[in-house]
């Protein structure tokens, strides 16, 4: 290498490389004490939530241990499809990197080879089961014997557990690392967080000496809000034009078919939404991965087929149409919002209906019954949450046994005291009026036992809140339940009151819905303490309208054009002139690499650059994500973009 960059002449201070090679002014959390561990040569476990920081974590050993003259250092990695990008921004930053993996012809992985062989790479990705062929392992052999094999690390480390919620098989075989290669330091990486996964790890790695980092799981930009579900589709549509116009979004939903027609309807909104889902061809999923990757504002409308991998930073929200299954894929698929750091909106729509579903769909499933039971308690803690009148943030944390406003790397010293509100999730923003529904409950109770007992079979919610309403329709007649001694005795409650109190009797266990019976209703145990009043019901007083928000024009004072991006929100009319000009020149560049454009700048980088408005090279000096390399291969055009403005 001939720049002035060439890492075999930087600094090896990790401070330093920071700076130089990423343009970020600090490390963030314990990413430094991580750096610092593997850069001199120790074992390291790293548990970080997504977004945290981990690649640079290895990144940064790497490059200085290359500098050092310590050769390669080896990143294992289960996401094929992510190695072409990753790979990619490295070298945007002047570092020399390579994968290794199916995608390559014979040629191509030969040429990677060679320059493995030679130690010419700082970075070399490869898929786990290539890392177990022993053509790799002389390769590493060859590199070793020489002292040129600087680290290894193992990303998504919980791939080698079964406890995981991804296990891999290959994963296992990466043992043999430790024990061919005793000398060279290693760092595997996961953003899972619960212990009997951790342990797993360290024994299947052999980590028993590694040090271990433990991040707070908190993602304080990304804002938590569970609305009550009406009509979904509308819900969604409307929160995205009003919050999230033009930008990139993920939505999931539960069945393929549900994804089909909420991508058909965004679309014929005008949301330039797509779909993705195992049902589909392997190409078009492909393409629409790549799509929404390159291109901006996509939204893809997705089961839970889509994301694992997927580091896409300006996600601005993830909407889930249907309830997950537990707290652990809700708060892994909400976390690919906002990697960036800006705001992100997890959003999520919740009824009746999502309960029946997902307790049917545990009660159908041919699993054992104490695994069954495991799923329930999941069930049944999610439920809570979406439930939960107070703060979102610190019930979510506490499912991770983590306190709010104590993080377990809080730096030494620092004061820390426990926090029962963000200010910043549905319920903290807007504390919801709640109104005690005991005694709803019990009469929606009364009214299930009275019908089963005069009719001697069970009916669907609908029914039983009509003769608790005292309204006497067809099948009220038919049934002569204008009779029952609780026909009318709610009439003051609204219906979607009812439904309400029906949806918390459901969650909380004291009514059953018998799917195989027309989801007809009837008591269970739990019941009876809900009758005697000894379980209060405590419910949000349903608002039908949410309050409106001032729209995006209102709050970022004043463009006509289109909705400001969040990076971006805080500028005036001429820097989002000059933001919508660097964007565009971004495309171009972005197209011609083949990379997507937040690979070559962020948006908070680019709306860093609107707000300077450099007039020349040094006025770009000390931008945060632009390092020395991108510099000299974009200022000049970069300030000649900004003149252009003028
Ligand atoms: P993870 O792999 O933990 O999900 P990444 O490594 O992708 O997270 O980092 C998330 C984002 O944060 C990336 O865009 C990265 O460039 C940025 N980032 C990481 N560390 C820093 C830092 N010290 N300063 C500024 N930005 C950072
Ligand atoms: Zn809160």
């Amino acid at each position: 290498m001939s720049s002035p960059h060439s890492l075999d002449s930087g600094s090896i201070a990790p401070l330093a490389i920071l700076r130089e090679v990423f343009g970020y002014e600090a490390f963030r959390g314990p990413q430094a004490a991580i750096v610092d561990q593997v850069t001199a040569g120790g074992d390291a476990l790293v548990l970080m939530p997504t977004g945290g920081g981990k690649s640079l974590c290895y990144q940064i050993p790497a490059i200085a241990r290359a500098r050092a003259g310590q050769g390669v250092s080896i990143v294992v990695s289960p996401l094929i499809a992510l190695m072409h990008d990753q790979v990619g921004a490295l070298h945007e930053a002047g570092v020399s990197a390579a994968f290794l993996n199916s995608t390559l012809d014979w040629q191509e992985a030969l040429d990677v080879e060679r320059r493995t062989a030679r130690a010419e790479l700082t970075l070399l990705y490869a898929a786990p089961e290539r890392v177990n062929t022993p053509r790799f392992l002389e390769l590493l052999d060859g590199l070793a014997a020489r002292g040129k094999l600087a680290l290894f690390a193992i990303d998504e480390a919980h791939c080698v557990s079964q406890w995981g919620h991804d296990f891999r098989p290959e994963y296992r075989a990466l043992a043999v690392l430790h024990e061919r290669y005793p000398a060279v330091p290693r760092i595997a990486l996961t953003a899972t967080a619960d212990a009997l996964t951790r342990a797993d790890i360290v024994e299947r790695l052999q980590l028993q000496d590694a040090r271990q980092f433990v991040s707070s799981f908190d993602r304080p930009n990304i804002r938590y809000a569970i609305v009550e579900k009406k009509d979904a589709s509308t819900q969604l549509l409307r929160f995205i034009e009003r919050e999230h116009e033009g930008e990139a979004g993920v939505v999931y939903c539960q069945s393929r078919k549900r994804v089909e027609e909420v991508a058909q309807m965004l679309a014929d909104a005008g949301v330039n939404a797509l779909p993705y889902h195992a049902g589909l061809d392997a190409a078009v999923r492909q393409r629409h991965q790549d799509r929404f990757l390159r291109e901006e504002g996509i939204v893809m409308v997705a089961t839970i087929a889509f994301g694992m991998g997927i580091d896409k930073p300006d996600v601005r929200f993830v909407a889930h149409l249907d309830l997950p299954k537990n707290i652990e894929g809700y708060y892994q698929e909400t976390g690919r919002g906002g990697r960036d750091g800006l705001p992100a909106d997890a959003w999520m729509a919740y009824g009746l209906q999502d309960v029946v579903n997902q307790r049917r769909m545990i009660d159908e499933s041919p699993a054992a019954e104490e695994f069954k039971q495991v799923m329930r308690g999941k069930l049944d803690a999610l439920l809570a949450l979406a439930e939960a009148t107070d703060c979102r943030r610190v019930r979510l944390l506490a499912y991770f046994d983590e306190t709010y406003g104590m993080p377990p790397d809080a730096p030494e010293g620092e004061e820390r005291v426990p926090l029962m509100h963000c200010g910043s999730c549905d319920n903290c923003l807007s504390p919801p009026a709640v109104w005690d529904g005991t005694d709803a409950a019990r009469k929606l109770l009364s009214t299930i036992y009275r019908v089963q007992q005069q009719s001697g079979i069970g009916f669907g919610a609908g029914h039983i809140m009509d003769i608790l309403r005292g309204k006497t329709t067809d099948k009220v007649k038919q049934f002569f339940h204008e009779r029952i001694s609780t026909f009318g005795i709610g009439a003051e409650y609204s219906e979607t009151q009812l439904r309400g109190v029906l949806r918390q009797l459901i969650a909380i266990g004291a009514v059953e819905v018998d799917a195989e019976k027309f989801n007809t209703l009837r008591l269970t145990d739990g019941s009876r303490a809900v009758l005697r009043g000894e379980v209060p019901v405590r419910l949000r007083e349903s608002v039908s309208q949410p309050a409106p928000r001032r729209s995006r024009r209102e709050r970022t004072g004043g463009s006509a054009s289109a909705a400001a991006p969040a990076a971006a929100a805080a500028l005036d009319t001429g820097g989002q002139a000059r933001f919508a000009a660097l964007k565009a020149w971004r495309a171009e560049v972005a197209k011609a690499h083949n990379l997507p454009a937040y690979v070559i700048f962020h948006d908070a980088t680019l709306a860093a650059i609107a707000e300077r408005a450099p007039g020349s090279l040094e006025d770009l000096e000390g931008v945060s994500g632009l390092g020395a390399k991108k510099l000299e291969a974009y200022g000049e055009e970069v300030v000649r973009v900004i003149a252009g403005v003028r």
